[in-house]
Order: structure tokens, then C-alpha cells, then sequence
């Protein structure tokens, strides 16, 4: 099978593939994705690769992760140059299930309830969506049984939750997460990139501005940090924040002057912007003073 790139769309033909590796003994790790691939993902792929013996990519556009109001079916789709590029990647396994093979029986009935983090930040905007993402990684560990999932930081609260659901039901996998691939001038890649129009890029370029500002202004303490966040979106109008608010990157609660983390003085800034009607995600760590 070396060298080779396996692409398969139902549940039978991916544990037929994966299982002799198991019987040998060989490390799998398992990058799941929504498609539409850019260097982020790749980052992962080839970080899977290095530290495993065979690679399980999936693209699965999830149902249960957009609710009715939100853009499932703008989402990008780009199937033939994805492929093309995970087989030059040297991945041995590449599935592409169908809906119905990943929901045989509609939505699915049995799903992952994520705790009191899930309902804050993406969750605020976009209800049910992590109880829906974590439904589908669930489901997805158990086809794979990967030994490594890797995971992308660019979604700090969904790597966070991922964590929590592993530690919470004792799932036999270890999750890495990857610091965010990012263009030269800062933007972070999103495969809802694709969806700006020409003229969006640099309104979408507020989102790391910000966090660029509030790690410059983050040593005067966390109200400080937010301000100069915050005020980067308050100078333009073709950005319009969503939240920008610090956490403590080990346990994701709110840092304020008043609450500093466990993790000392480190914190992670999250932000989040509609752009048109494009919504966009971004996150860094930043040092507080
Ligand atoms: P998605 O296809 O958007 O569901 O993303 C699949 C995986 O790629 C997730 O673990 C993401 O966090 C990760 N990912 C997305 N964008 C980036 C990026 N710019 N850098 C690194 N990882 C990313």
C-alpha cells in the first residue's frame, strides 16, 4: 500500500484499510477536515505524517455542526484539486464519506453534549454548533481509531472542547493541536477565505491587526489588551466584531485584570468578525504584563 493514495467513501472500506496497520502495530493518526484544503491543513497533514505510520485525512462537510441559518451549502467545495493535493502529499487514506453514510438515519439521534465552554464565544453565535462538531469527531475517532488526531489551534475553543471530550469519556487518542498557518501579512488561512469578495481581504486582515494590537498593548494588563483590540475594529467599518475577549489558554476561562488564569500570565485572544457575510475566527497567544 505504500506510496499509494486510498480513496474511499464508505465505513467498511476505511476500517478494511486502516485494520492491518493496526494488526502490525503501526501508529495511525487521523486529520479530519471540512475540505477546501490550504497550507493550514496541510500544516497538519504533514505533521501527522512525521510523527505516525500511516495518515487518515477525512473531508466531511458536517450537517450538524451549521444550523438552518447559516451558510452550509456556500460552504466551499473543491474535491478534485483536495484529493489531488492530499495524494501528493504521499496520504495513504483519504475519506470523502456521504451524508448518509455518516447519518444513515438523519441527524443523528445519540449526540455529544459539550460543557459550559461550549455555550460562550463561537457558541453564543452559532448554538448547537459544538455539540455538533464533537457528535461528528466522536463518530469519526470511532471509525478511524486513530492512535494522534491533529488539530489545528486556528479553533482554539473546538481543539479546546476536543480535549474535553477525550479527557471526559476517556477516549483512547491523543490530540495535538498546531499553531495557525498564516499568509505573510498576518491573515490567518480559512477556507472561508474563498468566500471574500476582491475587495474583503484587507477588512478581513482586522482580525490578526487586532491581535497584533492587543499583544503591543497586552504588558499595561488584559483591559488594556481588549481596548487596543477593540479599537482596531472601531477604526474601520467594513469588519464587524463579534467579540474580542482574553482566556486562559488552559482552562478557557475569562482573564480580566481582576481574574488571571492558571497559566499565569499567558492568555489567548480570541476574536471574531463578519466580514460581508463571511464570518472569520482568529486567536493568539499574548503575554500579559
Ligand atoms: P476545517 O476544514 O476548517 O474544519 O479545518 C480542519 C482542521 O484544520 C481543523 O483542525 C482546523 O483547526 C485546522 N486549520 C484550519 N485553518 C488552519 C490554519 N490556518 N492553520 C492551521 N490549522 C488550520
Amino acid at each position: 500500500m505504500t506510496g499509494e493514495t486510498h480513496l474511499v467513501s464508505t465505513i467498511r472500506e476505511l476500517r478494511a484499510l486502516v485494520a492491518p496497520y493496526r494488526a502490525r502495530g503501526s501508529v495511525v493518526a487521523f486529520v479530519p477536515t471540512m475540505g477546501a484544503l490550504h497550507e493550514g491543513h496541510l500544516a497538519l497533514v504533514r505533521r501527522a505524517q512525521q510523527i505516525a505510520d500511516v495518515v487518515v485525512v477525512s473531508i466531511f462537510v458536517n450537517p450538524l455542526q451549521f444550523s438552518s441559518s447559516e451558510d452550509l451549502d456556500r460552504y466551499p467545495h473543491t474535491l478534485d484539486t483536495d484529493v489531488a493535493s492530499l495524494a501528493e502529499s504521499g496520504v495513504a487514506v483519504v475519506f470523502v464519506p456521504p451524508v448518509s453514510e455518516i447519518y444513515p438515519d438523519g441527524a443523528a439521534i445519540t449526540r455529544i453534549s459539550a460543557g459550559p465552554v461550549a455555550d460562550r464565544y463561537e457558541g453564543v453565535a452559532r448554538p448547537g454548533h459544538f455539540s455538533g462538531v464533537l457528535t461528528v469527531v466522536a463518530k469519526l475517532f470511532n471509525i478511524v481509531s486513530p492512535d494522534i488526531a491533529v488539530f489545528g489551534q486556528k479553533d482554539a475553543q473546538q481543539v479546546f472542547l476536543v480535549r474535553e471530550m477525550v479527557h471526559d469519556l476517556n477516549l483512547r487518542v491523543r490530540v495535538e493541536a498546531l499553531p495557525t498557518v498564516r499568509e505573510p501579512d498576518g491573515l490567518a488561512l480559512s477556507s472561508r477565505n474563498r468566500l471574500l469578495l476582491p475587495g474583503q481581504r484587507s477588512a478581513a486582515l482586522t482580525l490578526s491587526t487586532a491581535l497584533r494590537a492587543a499583544d503591543a498593548a497586552a504588558r499595561r494588563g488584559a483591559a488594556s489588551a481588549v481596548a487596543a483590540g477593540v479599537a482596531v475594529f472601531a477604526a474601520q467599518s467594513e469588519a464587524q466584531l463579534d467579540y474580542f475577549d482574553l482566556v486562559d489558554p488552559v482552562t478557557f476561562a475569562r482573564i480580566t485584570d481582576d481574574a488571571r488564569g492558571d497559566a499565569g500570565s499567558d492568555a489567548l485572544a480570541l476574536v471574531a468578525a463578519r466580514v460581508g457575510s463571511v464570518r472569520l475566527i482568529d486567536n493568539a497567544r499574548i503575554a500579559l504584563g
